[in-house]
Formats: structure tokens, C-alpha cells, sequence
């Protein structure tokens, strides 16, 4: 037994000995669930169906977003699962989704923001919190709060906190170098640490910089123009002066790129080709991946400076990030996830390899860079590029992975590969799992089999636990127990 085994199954004794209800796994199991779950189906009953189906040992609560991913009952448009409320919380609806904070907003953390009005409306001041933490403690499962960096526009102050677009808009997204979102960042994350008794905290971020947005370099059904991209407002072009890039320059770059996007999406090919002409730009331009790196690297400081503030109210309390399913598809952003640079602030990494919902995604994400810059790459061809580069060995077809999804091999790749990255760090590896994420009717769908082969990819490909995402009030339980199953299989039940 070495020395990593040992203390793995040390802790799992230890956890035996504190909290015989626990599951006897020495792996995380977590799943993310949102406060209208416990709200809909109650804390106990909740706890018991997850407890059962997939010996989840920690919990994922949505403690605050305004978005539909991890919050609120199923999409509309989707079918319901098999458990819970049989209805949408659709507008019209007494309980219509709105989002905001699902825990009691303690003012004393917001005094140096000016973002304090932004409680969920919708489930009146339950605290999901106070309400889960005991329930959950009693059966030996950890909390941790899972928040994101999702906004709405309706907001009081909020257009003070928000990125400048290049049109000089205002953007639906807060500017990380603004000190109104920055500070709501780190009081809110003091707000969890010292008013709960919680495990840890999660914070996602699903973004890029303007260079890669400009591309189309994402999963994102339409694409940006150059006019919507950021940010540069006067905290990000400050910060752009100091680090010695031309403002000037940087905006005369994506004016160009602006101009090149607008006519490829139209068709029109550069005499040059388009790979040729995005070459051109980034070396008369290079403050194009100067703004890049800007934005990335303050999304790197927001990380640290959350990591800092949670570590100096309390030690014990983990602390770590949701790394967006780009990963999977762009080069660029992949380039940007440098896992050893992410460790110095991080005690896990959510790195999210959803399976069934990636084949739709990787095509959508080759019908967007098919439009810019491997304009003059036909489809399959741009695919085969991104497999191999990507590393994906046994993916299907172009016409076939919105149908099939990614194999469960992509996500062992993927685990591998993040695992061996993260070698010799503190931070472990928590693969997030597809389970029942929307994907068009007509498309492949989650099945018990495919989340089961999907969770034994991920540990036997060393990851140090699983994350069953992205809620648990659009998960079918059948899919839940292929978790379980696997679990089972390992010899972690
Ligand atoms: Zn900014």
C-alpha cells in the first residue's frame, strides 16, 4: 500500500468511525442539487433517494446563480424526471424562476459593493443552507456552496459592476477587475465561511477572453460579433496600460478581427484563405492575445483572491473551481486551463467531461471555428483536426455525435490526462458527469449504462472523485443509480 492509498484508507476508516451512515468510500461523490429540490421533495426524503441511489458523500448546494444550469426545477422544453414537483417553474407560475442568493444575505460582507439587493425571490427566505447542512451532517455528507458567475441586467446598481463591451455597451457579464464585482465575490464567500459550518466552496466561471469569443471558439449556438465581446472598460484598460499593452493598438486589433469574422460568417474568403488571414491579425496585432491573456489572467487573481479570503477565515474549508466543458473542444481555451498554475489556488478542480451532452457540443462548437478561422475546413476534416489534437481517440463522426455523444473513453482521456497534469499537487481531481444535461429531443440522451461507464472511466482513470451534475431536479433516477451501480462496481459502496 503506498503512501496515497494509505491515507485514502485511513480516511475512510475515519470516516466509518465518525459517521456510520457514510458511505465507506475514500473517493468524493457529489452531486449538485439546487434549494428547489429540497424545497419541492423535503430535505430527509431528498437525502435518502440521493444517499441510495448513488452513495453520494457530499453535497453540491446552488447557493447562488441566476441562471437555469444549476438552479430551479427542470428547463422547459424537457421532460420531467421521476421525481419532485411534475411541473416547470415557468413565468406565470407562483414559484416563476428568478435566481439570485438561496441562503440569508448577511449585510455586513456587502459593504464595499455596491451589488446587496440580490436574494432569490422565488422561495420566499428559505435559507437552503440552514436548512440542509444539519440534515446532511447527521448522515456524515459534507456541503459545499457551488455559486456562478451567471447575472441578469435587472439588478439595482448592477451596470456598476458590469463589463464594457467593445461597442462601448454594457455587458449582461460583471468585470472582474471592477472592485464592485470583486468585492461581492470575496463577501460572499465570507459570508458562506463564517455564517455556515460548510465543507467548501465552488465557483464557476463559464467565459473567455475577446480574442477567443471574437472566433466563435465555443459550444455556443450563435455566435458573438466583435461588437458584444469584453471586456474594456476603464478597470480592464487600466490594467492593460500597466501591463504595457497599447490600448489603442489593442482596439485597432479588434476592429480588424471584427471585420474579418463579420465577412467570413457571410462566406467571404480572404485571397489568402481565413487560417492565413487570422495569422496576419495576431502578428500585427498581438495585443489581440495581450487582451486575451488579461482577461485570463484576471480570472486567475479572482480565483486567488477567493482561495485567500476563504483560507484566512478558515483552513479546513476546501476550496476550488468548475472549469467550463470548453475544455473539451477549444484548443484555446484549453491552452488557458494551465492545471499547474490552477493548483497553486485550488484544493479540487470540477473539470467538467460531460459525455452525452459533449457530442452535441463539440459539433455545434466545429459548425462555429468552421466559420472564422478554419473557414476553409470542411467539417469531418476540422473534427479529425480537434480529435487529434485534443487527443480523442475513439469519437465518432461529425453527422453522428450529436446522435451518440462522446463514449465514455473521452472521459477517461480526459480524467487521465487532467490527473497526470495535476501530479505532485495538492489539488484533486473531481471529473464532473453528465446526467440527464438537456440535449435536443432528437439527439442522444443520458442512460443508466452510458452514466455508469461514464463514472468508471473517471476513477479508474485515477480521478480522486466524481461530480453527478448538473442538478438534481433534471436528473432521472434510473440515470442516477447507473452512478450507483458503478460505485458498486468498484468496490466503493
Ligand atoms: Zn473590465
Amino acid at each position: 500500500m503506498n503512501r496515497r492509498d494509505f491515507i485514502q484508507a485511513a480516511a475512510a476508516s475515519a470516516l466509518i468511525a465518525d459517521a456510520p451512515a457514510s458511505p465507506a468510500t475514500s473517493k468524493m461523490v457529489g452531486l449538485q442539487v439546487g434549494a428547489v429540490s429540497f424545497v419541492d421533495e423535503g430535505v430527509d426524503k431528498a437525502l435518502d433517494e440521493i444517499q441510495r441511489d448513488a452513495y453520494v458523500n457530499t453535497l453540491f448546494v446552488a447557493t447562488f446563480t441566476y441562471g437555469r444550469g444549476i438552479a430551479g426545477r427542470q428547463t422547459p422544453g424537457q421532460p420531467l424526471p421521476d421525481h419532485g414537483r411534475q411541473e416547470y417553474d415557468t413565468a406565470g407560475n407562483a414559484n416563476a424562476f428568478h435566481g439570485g442568493s438561496y441562503t440569508r444575505i448577511h449585510p455586513q460582507y456587502y459593504k464595499d459593493t455596491v451589488i446587496q439587493d440580490f436574494r432569490a425571490p422565488e422561495l420566499g427566505d428559505y435559507d437552503v443552507l440552514e436548512s440542509v447542512i444539519p440534515a446532511a451532517r447527521k448522515r456524515g455528507m459534507k456541503t459545499i456552496c457551488w455559486f456562478e458567475d451567471v447575472w441578469r441586467r435587472d439588478i439595482p446598481n448592477i451596470e456598476q459592476a458590469q463589463e464594457k463591451q467593445f461597442d462601448g455597451r454594457n455587458s449582461t457579464n460583471l468585470c472582474f477587475n471592477n472592485p464592485n464585482y470583486r468585492n461581492w465575490l470575496l463577501g460572499t464567500v465570507e459570508d458562506y465561511a463564517r455564517s455556515y459550518e460548510i465543507d467548501g466552496i465552488m465557483w464557476g466561471s463559464e467565459r473567455q477572453g475577446a480574442f477567443a469569443q471574437a472566433l466563435g471558439a465555443a459550444h455556443e449556438s450563435s455566435p458573438r460579433d466583435v461588437a458584444t465581446v469584453g471586456c474594456f472598460c476603464q478597470y480592464c484598460e487600466r490594467k492593460a496600460r500597466e501591463r504595457g499593452i497599447d490600448v489603442a493598438r489593442a482596439r485597432a486589433g479588434f476592429q480588424a478581427l471584427g471585420e474579418f469574422t463579420a465577412a467570413a460568417r457571410r462566406g467571404q474568403r480572404p485571397v489568402d484563405g481565413y487560417y492565413v488571414a487570422v495569422w496576419r491579425l495576431m502578428l500585427r496585432y498581438p495585443e489581440l492575445l495581450a487582451w486575451e491573456m488579461l482577461w485570463t489572467d484576471s480570472l486567475r487573481e479572482t480565483y486567488a483572491a477567493i482561495y485567500q479570503k476563504v483560507k484566512s477565515v478558515k483552513p479546513s474549508i476546501g476550496v476550488g473551481w468548475h472549469i467550463w466543458h470548453n475544455n473539451s473542444f477549444s484548443p484555446i481555451y484549453r491552452a488557458e486551463q494551465d492545471l499547474g498554475e490552477l493548483s497553486k489556488y485550488s484544493d479540487f478542480l470540477k473539470m467538467v467531461m460531460y459525455h452525452n451532452c459533449g457530442g452535441e457540443r463539440m459539433a455545434t462548437y466545429i459548425g462555429s471555428v468552421g466559420r472564422t478561422m478554419y473557414g476553409d475546413v470542411p467539417g469531418q476534416e476540422l473534427l479529425d483536426f480537434h480529435y487529434r489534437v485534443l487527443d480523442y481517440q475513439q469519437e465518432k463522426s461529425l453527422a453522428e455525435i450529436p446522435k451518440s455523444g462522446f463514449s465514455a473513453n473521452y472521459v477517461y482521456e480526459e480524467a487521465k490526462r487532467a490527473r497526470t497534469a495535476l501530479t505532485g499537487t495538492k489539488t484533486q481531481l473531481w471529473p464532473g458527469i453528465d446526467i440527464d444535461i438537456p440535449t435536443a429531443q432528437t439527439n442522444s440522451r443520458s442512460t443508466p449504462d452510458g452514466t455508469k461507464e461514464a463514472v468508471l472511466a473517471a476513477l479508474r482513470a485515477g480521478a480522486d472523485g466524481v461530480l453527478l451534475s448538473r442538478k438534481y431536479s433534471e436528473m432521472k433516477l434510473g440515470n442516477l443509480r447507473g452512478a450507483g451501480a458503478a460505485i458498486r462496481e468498484l468496490g466503493l459502496a
